[in-house]
């Protein structure tokens, strides 16, 4: 079974199956690899390993079993030739910048993205010469215009966060390869189950399996997918230089991640469906971000490049950030914490936690309103969120609603 071809079966059986490589022992689950080193037959066999010229496992910082299992199970469900597993989505972006850029290059990224990728790019790769342009995610006259001679990579997330905006991922992969630059996407939000960016033109998708992958909230980890070219040949020697490996344990935790993830997208995004349009007729909240909603502005878009409309709601409130708080204060149920793509819905305030570290200006220039909530919905049931929220949603105009958890009353 170990070489079995998966390439034509559903993404459900993909995610459950592909992979795997069964040893001797016949386990019928995927069994950790702790080891930090294998053991060659002759001196002969570990000088061929060692150059490349027979495959197999050297050292786990680049080769592990199980780490190889969790990467070819997200590279069929990408649809993408290689993939490589990180230690987090921030060491797979990273990766991404170290092995593809240089001095003197150019990079042109959204606005709307991961705040420590705005980071990675604008400190760390702008220290070694490398110039970043920030554009309007939805623009893609803006981004065109941004591009230069020495532009050599195009970077987005969508759906953004807070505000929860559509990318055309196809119309961005145009103007990228036009003007021979490559365009990676961040597909945490949606996962290869809502939308596979590598078959709308992208050349490279990163994710932090921290979020979806796991779904639990358990593990800290990434990925790079895309082809053969740039993964093996490019991002490979950096992983094997750089070092920011995923572990075996995490790993194994993924795997059983992804077998799940189907049946969970699909749960996550059928209850923030409907929590966004319960949302939109309560009288404390004056607008919803959800591109299921026909109010969206990119709801047509949204429609056709994904397979669902993903399970991050925003709203704003009527007032400003006092009422946001009060309203995440007096939830009693929902974490309070910025974390997404968990079975426990969370709620936060973006304003003054994901983008606090921005000017007044620059937020209200992304459009992040001091009334703005984001919630990432999980799988409790929905009357119960609801019923959390609208003590929350009552309260947002009242004084002093303090927070009694339900784990502190307990
Ligand atoms: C969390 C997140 C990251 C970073 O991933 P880590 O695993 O936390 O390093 C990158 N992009 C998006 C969209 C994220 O939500």
């Amino acid at each position: 079974m170990s070489e079995f071809d998966w390439q034509d079966f559903g993404p459900e059986t993909q995610a459950i199956r592909a992979g795997q490589r069964r040893t001797h022992e016949d386990e019928h689950s995927m069994p950790i690899f702790a080891t930090s080193s294998y053991v060659f037959q002759s001196a002969e066999q570990a000088a061929l390993r060692f150059t490349g010229q027979q495959a197999g496992n050297i050292y786990s910082r680049f080769t592990n079993p199980t780490v190889a299992a969790f990467q070819a199970r997200l590279a069929l469900l990408e649809q993408g030739e290689r993939c490589l597993a990180f230690a987090s989505g921030m060491a797979a972006i990273m990766a991404v910048g170290m092995a593809l850029l240089k001095a003197g290059d150019h990079v042109v990224c959204s606005r709307s993205v991961f705040g420590n990728t705005v980071l990675a790019f604008q400190n760390y790769f702008g220290k070694f010469g490398v110039e970043t342009d920030f554009v309007a995610l939805t623009d893609p006259a803006a981004w065109e215009a941004a591009i230069k001679p020495n532009t050599r990579l195009l970077f987005l997330e969508t759906p953004s966060n807070p505000l929860i905006e559509i990318a055309d991922i196809r119309v961005l992969a145009d103007i990228a390869h036009r003007h021979g630059a490559l365009l990676v996407v961040d597909n945490v939000f949606c996962t290869p189950i809502l939308q596979k960016p590598l078959l709308l033109g992208a050349d490279l998708v990163v994710h932090s399996a921290t979020k979806y992958i796991d779904g639990q909230g358990r593990c800290v980890g990434g990925a790079v997918v895309g082809s053969e070219a740039l993964i093996e040949k490019q991002v490979y020697p950096y992983l094997r230089t750089g070092g920011a490996t995923m572990s075996p344990f995490n790993a194994w935790v993924f795997l059983s991640g992804l077998e799940t993830l189907a049946v969970r997208m699909q749960a996550h995004c059928d209850r923030a469906f409907e929590l966004a349009q319960w949302l939109e007729s309560q009288p404390a909240v004056a607008k919803v971000h959800y591109p299921g909603l026909s109010s969206h502005a990119q709801h047509e878009l949204a429609k056709r490049q994904q397979t669902h409309f993903g399970a991050v709601v925003s709203f704003e409130l009527r007032g400003g950030k006092d009422e946001a708080w009060r309203l995440i204060d007096s939830t009693r149920m929902l974490s309070i914490t910025a974390n997404l793509g968990d079975v426990k819905t969370t709620i936060t305030h973006p304003a003054t936690t994901t983008h606090g570290r921005l000017s007044p200006e620059a937020r209200a220039e992304a459009g992040i309103k001091d009334s703005l909530v984001r919630i990432s919905v999980g799988l409790e049931n929905l009357d119960d969120i609801k019923t959390d929220l609208l003590a929350g949603l009552s309260a947002a105009n009242v004084e002093n609603a303090g927070r009694a958890t339900i784990a502190d009353s307990a």
